[in-house]
């Protein structure tokens, strides 16, 4: 069963999370701990995440410094079949257009489809730290729906060289969609129009940036309904865990914080204040979106995967 299935079938809403491929040189034992964690609430699919290069100096021998381009995060193909075999749950490894060639993709979707994980999140990907704005690799893709089309082409059995061969099995994916606009989007209408081209273009679902005001996420799903994006829009939501977020996370993912959550965070005193007021603001928000009749929620565990737990402990 594919993503859309599977929240489809689930009797309730449905509970995933996601992982980040361990930094280079790490076990991959704090992915498998993670999981341990969560488990307990049956996630439908276990999302992994897929990153970039970046710029970084190096040291030479003769004391100069050059400039290589390394990822320090590599191996979401290997964690998410690592997952996928040790738990039997489905893995969503994401593909990022952003520091991939589309050779390098095409790769990817072999070593994939060898291994039976046919479901993928499909995106864009940040622009490097040392970009002004986002620029596509050299031989690579400039936005998610041309990564679909890659994948499209690939289900129908055609290569990057031009050879073509029936592939066993069919990638389904989803898309992601920005209840407060994708920072770069000249407005939401564009921003809209663009995701409605992701979802003719095939994605079978949406997972959104994270929000922390429903109503941003409900006045967005009425929105896409209206322009005729029919498909799932899971929601994502994201603990708070630690103060520096009220700045970090506008900053990052471009999202507002209601007032209320800011008032109370700034009472906080300690970490673990800090931590519960997060739990209780995510819990609140899971509350209403389950009764409000989600498919499904996302999880952003990175860093708050006990913080998690709690959520779900009490929704679930
Ligand atoms: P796109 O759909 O390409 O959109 C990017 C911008 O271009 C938008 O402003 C859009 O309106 C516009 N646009 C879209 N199509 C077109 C077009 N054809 N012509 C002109 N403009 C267009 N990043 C990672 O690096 N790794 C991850 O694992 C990762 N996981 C994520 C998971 C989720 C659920 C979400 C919400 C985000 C994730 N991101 C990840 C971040 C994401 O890569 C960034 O937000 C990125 O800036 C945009 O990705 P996108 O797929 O939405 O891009």
């Amino acid at each position: 069963m594919n993503v859309v299935e599977l929240i489809k079938n689930s009797p309730s809403t449905a509970f995933s999370f996601e992982v980040l491929p361990p930094l280079k040189g790490n076990s991959i034992d704090k992915v498998f701990h993670t999981i341990d964690i969560l488990r307990e609430f049956e996630p439908k699919y276990i999302n992994i995440t897929s990153h970039r290069s970046e710029l970084v100096y190096k040291e030479t021998d003769s004391g100069l410094f050059r400039q290589v381009s390394e990822k320090s995060r590599p191996g979401s193909v290997a964690v998410a079949a690592a997952i996928q075999y040790k738990y039997h749950i489905p893995a969503v490894p994401h593909l990022i257009c952003s520091g991939f060639t589309k050779r390098e993709t095409e790769y990817a979707l072999i070593d994939l489809n060898f291994l039976g994980i046919t479901d993928l999140l499909l995106l864009r990907g940040d622009k490097a730290k040392h970009e002004a704005r986002f620029t596509p690799t050299t031989d690579g893709h400039s936005h998610a729906i041309d990564l679909e089309e890659q994948v499209n082409r690939f289900n129908e059995g055609f290569f990057l060289d031009g050879s073509h061969m029936e592939v066993s099995q069919k990638f389904s994916y989803g898309v992601a969609g920005y209840p407060e606009k994708h920072e770069e989007a000249p407005n939401l209408e564009t921003d809209l129009r663009h995701l409605k081209a992701k979802v003719d273009a095939g994605a079978s679902y949406i997972v959104t940036q994270m929000f922390f005001d429903n109503d941003k996420y409900f006045d967005f799903v009425a929105r896409c309904r209206a322009a005729g994006i029919n498909v799932p829009i899971i929601p994502g939501l994201k603990p708070i865990t630690n103060i520096n977020q009220l700045s970090i996370l506008p900053k990052v993912f471009h999202v507002d914080l209601p007032e209320t959550l800011v008032e109370e965070l700034e009472k906080c005193t300690t970490d673990a204040m800090v931590k519960e007021v997060g739990v209780e603001w995510c819990a609140t928000q899971a509350r209403e979106l389950i009764a409000h009749g989600v498919p499904s929620i996302h999880f952003y565990s990175l860093n708050a995967t006990e913080s998690v737990r709690c959520v779900a402990a009490t929704v679930y």
